[in-house]
């Protein structure tokens, strides 16, 4: 089943929406979430945020400094008028000419998500510093481990993709339907999306007929004493 809002709602012009660079990642992973993070502005708490809190504390300080003769800046902003894409990036490192963004996961590597995310920022900085960003990295908190991407065509064309999509999405002010798949259960959003009962058509219709049921208080249809489940008749 797919969520609406009123028309005088999804009116903001498309072309001035600027898409935050988190929102990629999330519209990757699964568009729902995505929606219900940056339309919805819903947002929960689980062991994986906290997690990805307590990782990010770290780089969040926005401090520079120089290690092995590689200069460092932490919790970079970056922006994109080109792209119309806006964020931070963690770390971003100068190991000569081009930056190199390094965005830190507080688990371990699953697909892409996070490397389009990488490239975006990547593009962001390519546009401020005008110079060529053909690799970065992600830092997996969970396993310890640098992940090197190489920033190719292939994944940039994915990525642009990716943004317009978002934006599209951002314009309509519409949360598409649950994926309901094996990414629900790790997602800090399960107990707000309901991915098991929206995701079930027949399910959804079922507990609509009940809710149905509980407001109709003074329906002729229910014999006196029944009024279709005990909600109605607690207060
Ligand atoms: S619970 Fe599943 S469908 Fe819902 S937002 Fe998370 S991943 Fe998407």
């Amino acid at each position: 089943m797919e969520e609406q809002r009123p028309d005088d709602e999804r009116d903001w012009p498309e072309s001035e929406i600027v898409v935050p660079l988190s929102a990629v990642e999330h519209y990757s992973y699964c568009p729902r979430q995505c929606a219900l993070i940056h339309i919805e502005q819903t947002y929960e708490e689980n062991v994986f945020t906290v997690r990805g809190t307590l990782v990010h504390e770290r780089v969040d300080s926005g401090s520079e400094s120089v290690e092995r003769g590689v200069r460092t800046l932490r919790s970079v902003p970056v922006w994109s008028a080109t792209l119309g894409l806006r964020g931070k990036v963690d770390v971003v490192e100068f190991p000569g000419a081009s930056p190199y963004p390094v965005e830190f996961k507080s688990g371990r590597r699953h697909g892409i998500h996070a490397d389009l995310q990488l490239c975006a920022q990547a593009m962001c900085l390519e546009e401020m510093f005008g110079v060529p960003v053909p690799r970065g990295a992600i830092y997996y908190h969970a396993t310890r481990t640098r992940h090197e991407v190489r920033l190719d065509d292939r994944l940039r064309q994915l990525t642009k993709a990716t943004i317009d999509a978002v934006r599209t999405m951002l314009a309509s002010q519409h949360v598409p339907p649950p994926v309901n798949d094996a990414r629900c259960r790790n997602c800090s959003l399960h107990d707000v999306c309901l991915p098991e009962v929206v995701g079930e058509p027949a399910r959804l219709r079922g507990l609509q007929g009940v809710l149905f049921q509980v407001w109709q208080p003074e329906s002729a249809d229910y014999p006196s004493g029944d009024r279709g489940g005990q909600a109605c008749t607690s207060s």
